[in-house]
């Protein structure tokens, strides 16, 4: 009988005739079971995220799963948090999604998953992390704390593709050569606590231009279009369809058509409401 895929997190105690594919990354021996002739057997399934979902389980208190490079690790250090003292150990992760991340390894991680990841970190490792925290630190980070499960360097096929990926691609090395990802985390880690402005005072202060935020941001009118088609050289728009050679109504210059983005969000923090394009 042909049953629905259901994904995991729509299962519930109450879901019946379901089926579902998972990656199987640990077995516990066979056990007999106490109320019945049958034998089970324990397994821990991985539900591997797109790394572009993860925001989307920021705050869900979901743990998800990543399978990604380990490109690089930033120095080992102690943090003080309101738990106490902690050691905390980042690493860099990224997969054929090219979208770099930072994975934090929190205390006894650190010493145990942490340590194998360590002893491989040059010849950057493929790593399957299980039951990760999505966090805001660093924009957005994953966190692996005390339930968190690491393989490195598993040997299951759904990490071939991921292997041909790291072996061929230039991207890699110039990734870890610019290590543009270092300046996205520290810009994201200094900033103060109280260094957040009121969308009332943005609009009221006439002296700065760059401001911190916290808001809702809504959009407004869904059924807009998100782009809109641009001159390449001046970015200013154009009737012609994309991929034309056009010569440019303001820069005058021949130039190819390119769709850019752009669209409104109104941010709002409780004090007032402030409307902003996104180009
Ligand atoms: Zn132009």
């Amino acid at each position: 009988m042909h049953r629905p895929l259901v994904p995991v997190a729509e299962v519930t105690p109450n879901t019946k005739n379901w089926t579902n594919k998972i990656l199987v990354i640990q077995k516990l021996s066979p056990r007999q079971s106490q109320s019945s002739p049958k034998k089970y057997q324990r397994t821990w399934s991985s539900r591997v995220q797109k790394v572009f979902d993860i925001p989307l389980f920021l705050g869900s208190n979901s743990l998800i799963d990543v399978l990604a490079v380990v490109v690089d690790k930033l120095e080992q250090r102690s943090i003080n948090t309101k738990y106490g003292m902690s050691t905390i150990q980042e690493l860099v992760i990224v997969n054929d999604e090219r979208k770099p991340m930072i994975l934090t390894l929190w205390n006894e991680v650190v010493s145990t998953e942490g340590a194998a990841i360590l002893a491989a970190a040059d010849k950057m490792p493929i790593i399957a992390a299980t039951r990760l925290h999505v966090t805001d630190y660093h924009g957005i980070s994953l966190s692996a704390r005390g339930f968190a499960n690491i393989i490195v360097n598993p040997s299951y096929s759904e990490t071939h593709s991921l292997r041909t990926w790291r072996a061929n691609h230039v991207f890699l090395t110039e990734l870890v050569h610019e290590k543009k990802y270092l300046k996205l985390s520290s810009s994201h880690q200094n900033i103060p606590r109280d260094s957040f402005s009121s969308v009332a005072n943005v609009i009221t202060n006439n002296i700065e231009d760059k401001f911190w935020v916290k808001v809702t941001a809504t959009i407004m009118d869904v059924d807009k279009k998100y782009w809109y088609m641009a001159c390449e050289n001046c970015l200013k728009g154009t009737t012609g369809e994309y991929g034309w050679e056009i010569t440019c109504n303001f820069c005058h210059t021949e130039a190819i058509a390119k769709p850019r983005t752009k669209f409104a969000i109104t941010l709002s923090d409780g004090t007032t409401q402030l409307d902003v394009v996104i180009w």
